[in-house]
């Protein structure tokens, strides 16, 4: 399978868009054209194990893998009990045609991992196929930092320098990445606030000479390796939920997904599933307080925000006020079109929007998405409602997609509420939502007295160079 940049031209195959995930005029990689999943393969692909699936819905993608190399990749990757559910993915019901797909069993308690643990795997392989090295250099206010560091922990051809703000983390989200003791991966801890981190980053990204001599590299959430391993759980959750449905209706059995959202690569994947055939009949983005996305979906104005107007809320993870991945979308709106596309991004860095409110009926009618925002007294409403009614904790991500959900349910049509994170990992938020202390659990609390591994740095780019250059891989 060949590659294109939504604004034009080709980027080669699978292993070439997971080194470089955006092309050189600023367009996202997509396929050149999406697999299609007939019924009949469907139910082929019915008995499989996670790990199985994984590989034959990643296969579609990655054509220049060997089948049996890709086999190998994501049997590490979703074997080895990384993952606390033997399924992977487990699927509870909620009751009123709700249930709670479980993305979060894996090592960070995060959705992250279900994509970052393929994408390790995946780069490492490439890697040593091209005789090559990298470098991953990011910044991270705290979960997106612990996915990557726990995916690429230990591999011999990627080392990670993972910036973060000093003093700004919870104890929990220090401890997931800081007790980390792996010799390639590097914690920095650095006097300032997120925006000082991602300034240094970008500083030395834009140093080209640096960037080449060194091998950075990113593992954001445009790489499409991850959105390609984010497709699977959209197949499985809909072959978990028609198991039961008798077999001559299965083919045509409509299932709906609610996808807590910030940088739109979750809901992307939803997309994907859904063109690819899969009987989705909605699916319903939430938003919080930074609803951008929600805006976009009502009125088809696409408005991004400033990272000083960007509200810091109480479900962090979806703190995004420029949806990374909503290009890919708008590419497949305006008829696979590179031109249309490129115009659309031109208008952005024009006039700080894009209109396209004349598409606005086909967003629900062709593409089924529908959207929402949730509030900070919503997520405690929901939380404390979740306990209530089904005894089940859900975590403030989780929430914000269960209250839109409900809005949009539709009697007999499941609604599947992808489950992004762990309550554990936000126990200030549920305490409040249940007026109750939440006592940390066995995990937890070895993790919190585990010895942590991190460099304090001043907010200073010659001390990170020199950092970096000590300390780097090179092929
Ligand atoms: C990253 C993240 C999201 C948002 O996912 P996108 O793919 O960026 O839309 C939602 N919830 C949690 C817990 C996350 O970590």
């Amino acid at each position: 399978m060949q590659y294109i940049s939504t604004r034009g031209g080709t980027l080669g195959q699978f292993s070439d868009v997971l080194l470089e995930g955006l092309a050189p005029n600023g367009g996202l990689a997509v396929p050149e054209a999406l697999p299609h999943l007939s019924a009949a393969e469907l139910e082929r692909l019915r008995p499989l194990t996670y790990p199985e699936l994984a590989t034959e819905i990643i296969g579609l993608f990655a054509t220049d893998i060997p089948r049996d190399d890709l086999a190998g990749l994501t049997s590490r990757a979703y074997g080895d009990g990384k993952f606390a559910a033997d399924e992977i993915v487990p699927l509870s019901e909620l009751g009123d045609d709700m249930t709670l797909v479980g993305l979060s069993e894996g090592p960070t308690l995060a959705f992250k991992d279900m994509a970052m643990q393929f994408l390790g795997e995946a780069l490492e392989y490439v890697l040593e196929k091209r005789d090559r090295v990298l470098n991953v250099l990011g910044a991270t206010s705290g979960d997106t930092g612990s996915a990557a560091e726990h995916a690429l922990r230990g591999l011999d051809r990627v080392s990670v320098f993972m910036l973060s703000p000093q003093g700004r983390m919870s104890a929990f989200q220090r401890a997931q990445m800081y007790s980390l003791q792996d010799e390639n991966v590097h914690n920095i801890a650095v006097e300032g606030v997120f925006d000082d981190c991602q300034n240094l980053v970008k500083r030395l990204n834009t140093d080209l000479d640096f960037k080449r001599a060194h091998s950075l590299g990113a593992v954001n959430s445009i790489n499409f390796g991850r959105i390609s391993a984010q497709i699977v759980y959209y197949v499985w959750a809909w072959l978990r939920t028609t198991d039961e449905v008798d077999t001559d209706a299965r083919s045509t059995f409509e299932v709906s997904f609610a996808v807590p959202s910030g940088n739109f690569g979750n809901i992307l994947s939803g997309h994907y599933a859904r063109s690819m055939g899969i009987p989705i009949r909605k699916l319903v983005l939430a938003t919080n307080e930074n609803n951008v996305l929600d805006e976009f979906f009502r009125t088809g104005h696409y408005r991004p925000r400033s990272s000083a107007n960007t509200l810091a809320t109480s479900s962090p993870s979806m703190d995004v006020s420029r949806a990374s991945n909503l290009e890919r979308f708008v590419f497949d709106l305006l008829g696979r079109d590179p031109e249309r596309t490129a115009a659309a991004w031109h208008e952005l860095e024009e006039r700080d929007e894009i209109d396209l409110s004349a598409e606005l009926n086909r967003f629900e009618e062709e593409f089924g998405l529908l959207s929402g925002t949730s509030t900070h007294d919503d997520r405690l409403a929901t939380i404390r409602d979740f306990r209530d009614r089904t005894g089940v904790t859900i975590d403030p991500h989780t929430a914000d997609g269960a209250k839109v959900a409900r809005e949009h349910i539709e009697t007999g049509i499941p609604m599947l509420v992808l489950e992004t994170a762990k309550p554990q990992k936000f126990a200030d938020l549920i305490s409040e939502a249940l007026g109750e202390t939440v006592e940390p659990d066995d995990d937890t609390r070895a993790l919190l007295a585990a010895p942590q591994r991190v460099t304090d740095m001043p907010d200073d780019e010659q001390q990170l160079r020199s950092y970096i250059s000590e300390r780097a891989l090179h092929a």
